[in-house]
């Protein structure tokens, strides 16, 4: 990274804090709605959790309140794409949930009661079906949940790529320049604090990921937030005739641009509370409940906490059991991947929060500080959506949507949680 000192403007429109999907899709719509946008980002673009995904894009399987929202999405997507001068894999060849028994296929259920009315094309698919959708699909899984016009992209390229645009546009999308603190005067913005010194501006976006809670907690604004550690890999081309996204109750895997397949265990992450979490246990207790087997309590290898320059990178390393595992589950669940190399492993953040749905929200009583976090492991696909909807309410714009459910103030006002239906 350079060590360069990056010239900043004395002032803009609208400082974003955190290059990821949602302060980049966030920028996306502000400059072209012709606002004066600066992206501050401690790290690189997509450093953190925006390049390390799975990379789908889906609608299956979504909050019902998210949903009419990440449809808009997949279309926001295939602009975006059109935009770039960088193919970033931008597909819609669907998404798969593969079940074992009809206790598994009834689990979608939830799902399926709202899902048709918004338009969706989600079926139950049999056996039969399944075939025809995944050639020599193993006979473990019996039936499924398909959502054909599903997508993907790769979230290696997709940030950089909508970051590129955004300087080529003009827009400042500073790296290696952490901002310490929100700037505020009676309760009003006035721009931020960053290690090189001040920007001034009358609006101020906190996209910062997993270190959201500490920027807000400079604020006074309590955010709980929790961070899961995710570990992925990638495979050598393999000769597997599926080209879309699927997941089963131990394994997920994705067709890649390059032949190979972004392949995870989809029953597998590891919770590593900082000190500083500790004070959300009670909060996050309904979700550990509920994904108790799947989240796995670990001592934490890396802090994080309000000291934005500790680490540039929030970069967490998966362990080689856990890439053992991983090989060895792909193995067993599908036989194409017997003896295929993994290239590349590597883990990634998740920023949970205790509902597992984003906050999308301004906040009551500062003016000008607006929020989108918290997208508890499924931000990359809704990220161009949620990009738009924050770019409205900054504008004051009517916004189309339902934002009730994330709203910043549902952790204080006394209302009960509803859990969203995963991490
Ligand atoms: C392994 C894994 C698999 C996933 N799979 C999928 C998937 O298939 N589909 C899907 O939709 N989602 C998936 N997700 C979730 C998705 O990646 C995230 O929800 C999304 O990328 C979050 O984007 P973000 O912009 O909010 O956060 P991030 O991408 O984490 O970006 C936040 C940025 O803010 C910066 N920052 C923070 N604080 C400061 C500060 N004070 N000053 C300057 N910069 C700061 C950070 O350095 C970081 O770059 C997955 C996540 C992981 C980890």
């Amino acid at each position: 990274m350079s060590s360069e000192k990056p010239k900043l403007p004395g002032s803009t429109d609208v400082v974003i804090v955190g290059a990821g999907i949602a302060g980049i899709s966030a920028a996306w719509f502000l400059d072209k709605a012709g606002l004066r946008v600066v992206v501050c980002e401690k790290g690189v673009v997509a450093g953190e959790q925006s390049s390390r995904n799975w990379g789908w894009i889906r609608q299956q399987g979504r909050d019902q309140s998210e949903l009419p929202i990440v449809m808009e999405s997949m279309r926001l997507w295939q602009d975006i794409a059109d935009e770039l001068d960088t193919d970033i894999g931008y597909q819609r060849e669907g998404s798969l949930y593969l079940c074992e028994n009809d206790a598994e296929l009834s689990r979608h259920q939830r799902f399926m009661s709202f899902a048709p009315a918004y338009g969706l094309t989600t079926s139950y698919v049999n056996r039969k079906q399944l075939e025809t959708l995944m050639p020599d699909c193993p006979e473990r899984w019996q039936s499924g949940l398909h959502t054909p016009d599903d997508g993907r992209a790769e979230p290696s390229l997709a940030v950089p790529a909508m970051a590129k645009t955004l300087r080529d546009r003009g827009a400042h999308v500073i790296e290696n320049c952490a901002v310490e603190q929100v700037m505020m005067e009676n309760r009003k913005v006035t721009g931020v604090l960053t290690e090189y010194g001040e920007i001034k501006a009358s609006t101020v976006l906190c996209a910062g990921g997993a270190w959201s809670t500490f920027l807000l907690r400079g604020c006074g604004i309590r955010l709980p937030q929790l961070t899961v550690k995710a570990s992925v890999a990638r495979t050598a081309p393999v000769p597997l005739k599926f080209n879309g996204n699927a997941s089963g109750s131990k394994v997920a895997f994705r067709r890649r641009l390059d032949g190979g397949y972004t392949v995870a265990c989809s029953d597998y992450l590891e919770v590593l509370p900082s000190a500083s979490h500790l004070g959300f246990a009670r909060d996050f207790l309904p979700l550990i409940k509920t994904s108790f087997g799947k989240l796995k309590l670990r001592i934490p290898e890396l802090k994080v906490d309000a000291d934005f320059k500790r680490q540039r990178i929030l970069n967490p390393i998966p362990t080689v059991a856990t890439v053992a595992r991983i090989k060895a589950r792909l193995a067993d669940r599908v036989p194409a991947f017997r003896g295929i190399e993994l290239v590349e492993a590597w883990s990634g953040m998740i920023d949970a929060l205790p509902d597992v749905v984003p906050v999308l929200d301004r906040v009551d009583g500062i003016d000008g500080l607006f929020i989108s976090t918290g997208f508890s492991g499924h931000g990359f696909g809704i990220g161009p959506g949620a990009g738009k909807i924050v770019a409205s309410l900054i504008q004051n714009n009517r916004v189309e949507y339902d934002l009730t459910r994330f709203r910043l103030t549902r952790f204080s006002d006394g209302s009960k949680l509803e859990l969203g239906p995963a991490i």
